[in-house]
């Protein structure tokens, strides 16, 4: 799977870089998050998934793969 952070809904406030433990997620120079993965490793795809669910913001998508 791929994740994008929607740059305008973000607001920076880290859950999903914790939660990941910045292997996903990291923040840019902006003070928001990234993604730094261009695909999230199987084994953390849970992970990913619940950073999606977990955005108080919903700044984090799942990109579909015919969207590549
Ligand atoms: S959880 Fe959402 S709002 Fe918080 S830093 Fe991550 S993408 Fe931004």
């Amino acid at each position: 799977m791929k994740v994008n952070v929607i740059k305008d809904k973000c607001i920076g406030c880290g859950n999903c870089v914790s939660l990941t433990e910045g292997e996903i997620f990291d923040f840019n120079e902006e003070g928001l998050a990234e993604a730094i993965v261009d695909v999230v490793p199987e084994d953390l795809e849970d992970t990913a998934k619940d950073a999606i669910v977990q955005c108080p913001t919903e700044a984090i998508e799942e990109v579909k793969e015919e969207e590549k």
